[in-house]
């Protein structure tokens, strides 16, 4: 797995937020990469898979409201709430 980053604003452990409040959120995947994900689960495979994404504790709950879309979809639908300059506290 990849350190926590979230997609969405680009926080991450290094502004000191704790882990704790970062979650990786699983998408959908199609047939195709079920079986590559069963493959690599037999293998041990410990890389980070294309659709699973960390988000912070703001940005979590957008992110599972997409979680039900196959993940380039969700992605896609996701990048439209960036922020185009960073996080506004
Ligand atoms: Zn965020």
């Amino acid at each position: 797995m990849m350190p926590p980053h979230c997609f969405l604003c680009d926080r991450s452990l290094r502004e000191g937020d704790p882990a704790s409040s970062f979650t990786a959120v699983r998408f959908g995947i199609n047939a195709q990469e079920e079986a590559l994900e069963q493959d690599r689960d037999r293998e041990g495979w410990v890389g980070h898979p294309s659709w699973v994404a960390w988000f912070c504790d703001e940005h979590t709950a957008l992110a599972e409201d997409h979680s039900h879309l196959h993940w380039r979809e969700a992605f896609e639908l996701l990048r439209q709430h960036r922020r185009p300059s960073g996080p506004v506290k």
